[in-house]
């Protein structure tokens, strides 16, 4: 069952417990005009009702599962993991259960998604980097016919050669 809590007039959170994944989904804006971005966190079943706490400039979010406890910090639309640390037990309230499914997220999930490939270039986002690979000319390559021959007298020469050996050529 999903959690939520209203951040401020407009903004939402939700909090759900997927199979082993903590979702969490921020809602803002008006209605029509919503925004929406998610993120999934492989935490484990819950084992307790999530928390909320208003730090500055925020909220904290607490779920305590299986394999431990888990602290997000939630800044404008940015969900960031924080130290269990940061968790200020005093004022926290627990998130209320709502039958309602949050609101599917149209941005794309935060984690990395896998690189894509494209044919030589390696494309992956968030951070978004673009590598080439690494040109592929060098003596381990499969040689690509460098055998140069005389202009004059097709004789087989040597790269470095100046003349050819065979008729003296002068060779560019
Ligand atoms: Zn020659």
């Amino acid at each position: 069952m999903p959690y939520y809590c209203d951040l401020s007039p407009g903004q939402k959170i939700y909090l759900d417990n997927s199979g082993p994944n903590t979702v969490i989904t921020l809602a803002s804006g008006e209605a029509g005009q919503q925004q929406q971005s998610s993120t999934q966190v492989r935490t484990g079943p819950w084992t307790e009702v999530p928390q909320i706490t208003r730090v500055g400039g925020g909220v904290l979010l607490r779920c305590v599962t299986v394999q431990g406890i888990f602290v997000w910090q939630v800044q404008g639309t940015q969900i960031r993991a924080a130290p269990a640390t940061a968790w200020a037990a005093d004022q926290a309230t627990p998130m209320q259960a709502t039958e309602v499914e949050p609101p599917i997220a149209s941005m794309p999930p935060m984690p990395p998604m896998p690189p894509m490939q494209m044919g030589d270039m390696e494309m992956s986002l968030n951070p978004m980097t673009l590598r080439m690979r690494e040109m592929t000319l060098g003596s381990n390559t499969p040689t690509v016919n460098t055998q140069k021959f005389c202009t004059q007298c097709g004789a087989a020469i040597a790269q470095s050669d100046r003349f050819c050996g065979s008729c003296g050529h002068q060779l560019s």
